[in-house]
């Protein structure tokens, strides 16, 4: 049988020294590292990210683009230095049926999961804050009712959520236990006199929409059990005295969101509000995994935008020479990582989005790109802040906003750290969070 030896292939085919004295003789390929013909370089979606996207995602990524380049970005500047919320964007946004999209009945759209990621991408390409409130009503509060609510309690509360005439929030946070909800005060005892009834008390606190949420989904523990439970707390049903949500201003991120508390007073809650089943964190944790998923997407959306805003900046502004800054290899260096963490990160987001809808995601793979794409979102963007130089620090250059918003983003539901954890849990079999 003939066998190639070494010395036959090399007079078969060039080495690799030859080969590169061959392209180092070329001219072109000596000056320009760019290919001569073939496909372009899309710096906006440069692993071209849109190809693995149905039509359906296509089609809902741009509706919902559109809405809100068009009525959310003109709004954003004001909200921001006024510390304002208008809850009429949930409104709006229950209008092109983008709440819990990838929900499916009551009026929900039934999208794919990444399609709701595409939505989310959308809103934070605008402001955190924005996507932050969306991504509280859509799966932190629908997405848990749709999961663990009953019958009653998803015909009652979903189909209005949907269109975004009932806002809700969600309370898992407690002052004292913010990294390790495991440990939360809040409790339900039953109500002493009023049969069917449980009575909840205690505090939760940096709630988004809690000062203007109709529906608080509260984690307590119950008394009787010990185990953690969800309750669906209607703001309209609380005796004067038994729930206040007051709000947390002067907050230095997520200020085009409203952010507050939850005190819980011996607040009557109907027994047929808790959710019927799900015990333990398993059921604020399910809830927290689909948000994170849309953080994951959404910060690239963030990302992206101070890309955009680095890019026409660093075109037109001018020196040295009258050189665009553009013209600097820092410059260019800056821009290059931001552009690679956002085209990685989209199609990270976009596997796991995949694998969720075939049922193959563990929740590891979500806390990786929920820190990745957070961790790498806030870094690239204050990188990209310095090539505004003092403008940086004017609020109309939007760069500054997406810095402080992002570092909220690494912070919430799961700050990076705890999520390197979840994922040296996962790789060593050793928990080390205590
Ligand atoms: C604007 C905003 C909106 C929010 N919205 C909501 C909401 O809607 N609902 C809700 O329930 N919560 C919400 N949160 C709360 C948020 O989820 C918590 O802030 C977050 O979980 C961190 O908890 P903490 O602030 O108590 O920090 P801590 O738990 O006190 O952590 C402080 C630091 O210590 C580190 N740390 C803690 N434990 C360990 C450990 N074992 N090993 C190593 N490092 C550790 C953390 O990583 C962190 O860096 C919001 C927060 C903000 C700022």
């Amino acid at each position: 049988m003939f066998r190639p030896t070494i010395s036959s292939l090399r007079g078969a085919r060039p080495t690799l020294a030859a080969r590169l004295r061959g392209r180092l003789q070329c001219p072109t390929a000596s000056r320009s590292y760019a290919s001569a013909s073939g496909p372009a370089f899309d710096w906006q979606d440069p692993l071209v990210s849109k190809d693995l996207l149905t039509e359906d995602e296509i089609a809902i990524s741009e509706t919902a683009e559109r809405y809100c380049q068009e009525q959310l970005l003109p709004r954003v500047l004001e909200a921001y230095r006024d510390e304002h919320y208008d809850p009429n964007i949930l409104l709006e946004m229950g209008e092109l049926g983008l709440l819990g999209a990838n929900l499916t009945g009551y009026g929900c759209a039934g999208a794919s999961t990444v399609a709701s990621g595409l939505i989310t991408r959308a809103v934070e390409r605008v402001d955190s804050g924005y996507r932050s409130g969306m991504s509280v009503q859509s799966s932190l509060v629908m997405g848990g009712i749709h999961e663990f609510g009953s019958a009653e309690q998803k015909d009652k509360f979903l189909p209005l959520m949907a269109q975004g005439k009932l806002l809700g929030a969600f309370g898992l946070t407690e002052p004292n236990h913010g990294s390790d909800p495991g440990s939360m005060e809040t409790t339900a005892r039953p109500h002493p006199n009023k049969k069917g009834y449980l009575l909840l008390s205690g505090s939760k606190t940096w709630i988004t929409n809690s000062p203007i949420a109709d529906v608080l989904l509260v984690w307590a523990r119950l008394q009787s059990s010990g185990k953690i439970r969800g309750f669906l707390v209607e703001r309209k049903d609380c005796p004067p005295g038994t729930l206040d949500t007051p709000p947390i201003k002067d907050k230095n991120g997520l200020r085009a969101s409203t952010t507050g508390m939850i005190q819980l007073d011996d607040c009557p809650v109907p027994e047929a509000h808790m959710f019927p089943e799900v015990e333990g964190l398993r059921g604020p944790f399910s809830c927290l995994n689909s948000a994170r998923f849309g953080i994951a997407l959404g910060t690239m959306g963030a990302l992206e935008d101070c890309i955009a805003r680095a890019r026409t900046y660093a075109l037109e502004r001018r020196q040295f020479k009258d050189n665009p800054i553009a013209k600097y290899q820092l410059v260019q260096k800056k821009l290059s990582d931001a552009v690679t963490d956002a085209a990685y990160g989209t199609l990270a987001a976009i596997q796991v989005g995949r694998l969720k809808d075939a049922g193959k995601v563990a929740p590891e793979m979500i806390s990786m790109v929920k820190r990745q794409n957070c961790d790498r979102a806030l870094v690239n963007a204050r990188v990209l802040q310095e090539i505004f130089g003092g403008n940086a620090v004017s609020d109309e250059y939007g760069i500054g906003r997406h810095v402080a918003n992002l570092f909220v983003t690494q912070t919430y539901e799961g700050q990076s750290d705890i999520h390197s954890l979840i994922l040296g849990r996962a790789i060593t079999g050793i928990q080390a969070f205590a």
